[in-house]
């Protein structure tokens, strides 16, 4: 399996890293290697001294698609959640001035933290979903698919004219304003629709 990102599609977490809006969804992968085990806490790296969360609404693909259009795109997932894109932004910010790729900042061994899944029937609009995370019993980010540049449906097709979904893969959405640095011990908590989907210590 893979998992596909998506950058850059909430306009105020654009204006927070003074990014440019972009005019096509930005769209990045995390390898397998990426997602952190059931229970495990998140490692700060070594190589970074800025690790910050970005909380993402994420999706699950459960058929094989290529081309797929936006209108046909519901069929190709039921399962929704929440996850962590962990981003060593000093790396980032590194590698974008230099302009080389993200991946040793975004797709490095435990930057993907995949929450419990929801069945998409249990949410009464997709396109109208509240999601926070908490740190350390403060609220740091939240959010509300209606504010996406692109929404859900309009993500998968324009991911999938680039890259074939398989079942099993997962898409992040990309993260809302409120991204911050984490630090030892914290604790991140992420609330989809006020349902706790995923409790995560940082080591
Ligand atoms: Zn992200």
């Amino acid at each position: 399996m893979k998992i596909i990102c998506v950058g850059r599609n909430y306009v105020e977490h654009i204006i927070e890293l003074e990014n440019e809006r972009p005019d096509s969804p930005v769209i990045f992968l995390k390898p397998e290697t990426s997602i952190i085990h059931k229970n495990q806490p998140f490692f700060i790296p070594s190589y970074s001294n800025d690790v910050h969360h970005e909380i993402e609404v994420i999706v699950q693909i459960n058929r094989l698609g290529k081309s797929i259009s936006p209108k046909f795109s519901h069929k190709y997932y039921d399962k929704i959640g929440l996850g962590v894109d962990f981003t060593a932004r000093d790396l980032q910010i590194t590698l974008k001035k230099r302009g080389l790729p993200w991946e040793k900042s975004k797709a490095f061994d435990g930057s993907a933290l995949i929450g419990n899944w929801i069945n998409k029937n249990e949410i009464e609009d997709l396109n109208n979903i509240d999601f926070k995370l908490e740190k350390n019993g403060y609220i740091v980010q939240t959010g509300n698919t209606s504010n996406m540049l692109w929404n859900i449906d309009e993500l998968i097709s324009e991911i999938s004219k680039y890259f074939t979904l398989k079942i099993g893969d997962v898409i992040f959405t990309g993260t809302p304003s409120g991204v911050a640095k984490v630090i030892e011990n914290d604790n991140l908590v992420g609330f989809l629709n006020d349902r706790e989907c995923f409790s995560i210590k940082i080591k």
